[in-house]
């Protein structure tokens, strides 16, 4: 079933040399690093898979850009380009640069949330049900239940499960729904991507109940490529008309542009009309991401978040990209590896509930299939499980998480195919002594986003 790998749509001009220590030194150096992958060095890895946030390469046009960025500290040019092309891509009145993703959430959420409301979602990214939670509200998921069986190929996993987002609503009373949060792609269901019909079936639901449509799109181009390839009736439709049509159902928009916009550092807050909402987030932003027409960014860093912007929806690129992803899920399907599938757009979640059955959830399987794959190839991953989710706020007890996925994401436009390669073969090697593989314990933690820092170890001893 393996699929043909899409070929790179440029050459390269730099290169970053890497380097492949032996599995006896990092061994050392994960023992070191108290098993969490984020305390490595990342030059003792040798493909970092981590994150595919702010790891992207960018062009020669972007980094042209940076020279000619503008360093203002107020109205400069490269401000006016960006302004001027987000607002063409996503027809919103107000945008807002400010420097990542959970800037954007900082800045909006606690106006829109508090103590005693609620945050529904498909499914909150990590710093999203921080910033909900941090604002004194909670944070409920609501993904349609398909999204919890890995082997079961949907075309969009990622979706609003509709009928329970009305209940909820209906529950809880819409007064006390502050938002509802439409993430694009689904990150933690596995990169899934949410069709356009879901998108405005919420915002439906939205308008009956008079609650804001929030539109987490660090991943928008990729869903939209999704809607492109997998929804009747946008075969023909571009990829920005696409674009235009989704974010057209919401409200507002919080954005990390260290994804799809091809940059590595950068975040996006749009608001489509609502002025008066958009004062109170100006004076927020001065505050906390300083003057306006910066946003705690570097004048070139707006210029190359312009310029990625336009290539993040190019058609070319996206079919690489996804290709990519593609290519190596169908590797893991010739050797029967459970991933959540279908791919989704940037990255490969293995399903380490499935590859470890003999570990529980509180034993973190995820993590423990993450250090595996550091110790086998040099491959840097994350847990997107129960490690990552955490503890209960009220009770304090371990949450189960779905699903205990470990992720390979891929960054844009930095690995081969050999690369990729070597991927599928180290976790064809795990699969292979998977009995032999153990669980861990923590044995720190901080209160929150608990994953990036804590300390944690073999449950064996070893
Ligand atoms: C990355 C991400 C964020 C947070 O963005 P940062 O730039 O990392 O602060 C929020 N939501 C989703 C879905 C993301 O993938």
């Amino acid at each position: 079933m393996s699929k043909k790998y899409v070929a790179e749509p440029f050459r390269i001009k730099m290169v970053e040399p890497i380097k492949m220590l032996t599995r006896e030194e990092r061994e050392k150096k994960i023992k070191e690093a108290d098993y969490n992958l984020f305390n490595l060095k990342s030059e003792d890895v040798y493909i970092d898979l981590l994150t595919d946030s702010g790891t992207n390469a960018m062009s020669q046009e972007q980094w042209a850009g940076v020279m000619k960025g503008d360093e203002a500290y107020a109205g400069g040019s490269s401000y006016f380009k960006l302004l001027d092309t987000a607002k063409e891509i996503f027809d919103y009145k107000y945008i807002q640069p400010v420097h990542q993703g959970r800037a954007a959430e900082k800045v909006l959420f606690p106006v829109l949330l508090g103590e005693g409301k609620y945050s529904i979602s498909n499914m909150h990214f990590d710093t999203t049900r921080a910033h909900v939670e941090l604002s004194g509200a909670r944070a409920i998921d609501c993904v349609v239940p398909e999204a919890g069986d890995p082997a079961k190929r949907v075309p969009f996993k990622g979706n609003m499960d509709l009928e329970k987002l009305e209940k909820l609503i209906e529950k809880h009373g819409s007064e006390k729904i502050g938002v509802i949060v439409m993430t694009i792609t689904n990150n933690s269901a596995g990169g899934q991507p949410v069709s356009m019909q879901n998108i405005k079936k919420t915002a439906e639901i939205c308008n009956k109940y008079d609650i804001p449509l929030n539109i987490d799109a660090a991943r928008y181009a990729e869903n939209a490529y999704f809607i492109k390839q997998r929804e009747k009736g946008f075969e023909d439709k571009s990829i920005k008309e696409i674009v235009k049509e989704m974010f057209s159902y919401a409200d507002s928009f919080t954005m990390s542009a260290k994804k799809d916009t091809i940059v590595n550092m950068g975040g996006l807050l749009g608001i489509k009309n609502n002025e008066e909402l958009f004062q109170k987030l100006k004076a927020r932003t001065i505050s906390y991401e300083g003057f306006l027409t910066y946003g705690g960014l570097s004048g070139r860093d707006l210029e190359s978040l312009a310029i990625g912007l336009r290539e993040g929806l190019n058609e070319d690129y996206l079919e690489y990209r996804i290709g990519q992803i593609q290519y190596l899920a169908g590797r893991l399907d010739e050797a029967g590896i459970t991933y959540q599938a279908p791919a989704g757009g940037h990255g490969i979640f293995v399903d380490a509930k499935d590859m470890l059955p003999h570990i529980p959830y509180y034993e973190y399987p995820g993590q423990a299939l993450a250090v595996e794959l550091y110790k086998e190839a040099g491959i840097r991953t994350c847990d997107i499980g129960s490690y990552m989710l955490g503890n209960d706020p009220d009770t304090g007890e371990q949450l189960e998480a779905d699903f205990e996925f470990t992720r390979l994401a891929i960054p844009r436009r930095v690995y081969t195919q050999a690369h990729i390669d070597i991927m599928a073969d180290a976790l064809i090697a795990i699969k292979e002594k998977a009995q032999k593989v153990g669980g861990y314990e923590i044995t720190w933690e901080p209160e929150i986003l608990r994953h990036f820092q804590a300390s944690l170890k073999p449950i064996d001893g070893e």
